[in-house]
């Protein structure tokens, strides 16, 4: 089983993923892109790495065992996956979290903008189908409870969900 654990940067993916217990080998992707070199690049204009979906998607396939994985990344929806999981924020809350965690205030404030806009769910959904996402709110909730959520995916105890938010007021 492959999980994608997807959303906008500040949603809480790698929170939630470090605290959910599965069986599933965690791939924090971002790190290992950087870590692997899986890159094309540096992104001077948002400070990150473009990243290398070839070589991403062959790190992938090499490490595909009997168990699958669950990988933890606002990328993770571009690749092969069984169940996508679209982590989902209020832009105002993301917005603080992302200042809080020491982000700069334009980046902050183009993410949020991003998850009022739906951007990332959109994509899921054109890329995996309505039937394979779960969009999982995590506005006003801890990541305990965030993380029990995506066990309950794993484990097949929760329909597929998209369009259950709308941020729009925040634009
Ligand atoms: P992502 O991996 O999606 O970019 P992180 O897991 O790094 O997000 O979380 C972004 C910031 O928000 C961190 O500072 C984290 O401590 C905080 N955070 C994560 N989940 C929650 C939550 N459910 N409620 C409040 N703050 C959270
Ligand atoms: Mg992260």
């Amino acid at each position: 089983m492959k999980v994608a654990v997807t959303g906008t940067p500040g949603t809480g993916k790698t929170t939630a993923a470090e605290l959910v217990e599965t069986d599933l080998e965690v791939v924090h992707l971002n790190d290992v892109i950087r870590e692997e070199g899986l890159d094309e690049g540096t992104d001077e204009e948002r400070d990150s790495l473009f990243a290398d979906f070839d070589a991403i998607r062959e790190w992938l396939a090499e490490r595909e065992d009997d168990n699958g994985f669950l990988i933890d990344s606002h990328l993770a929806h571009h690749f092969d996956a069984d169940r996508v999981v679209v982590l989902r924020c209020h832009p105002e809350q993301l917005e603080g979290r992302l200042v809080e965690r020491g982000e700069a205030g334009k980046k902050a404030r183009e993410n949020a903008e991003s998850e009022a806009l739906d951007v990332i769910l959109s994509e899921a959904v054109a890329e995996h189908g309505t039937e394979s996402v779960y969009e999982i709110d995590t506005t006003d909730r801890t990541p305990t409870d965030v993380s029990a959520d995506i066990e309950a995916v794993i484990r097949g105890e929760r329909a597929p969900s998209a369009g259950t938010v709308d941020y729009l007021d925040y634009l």
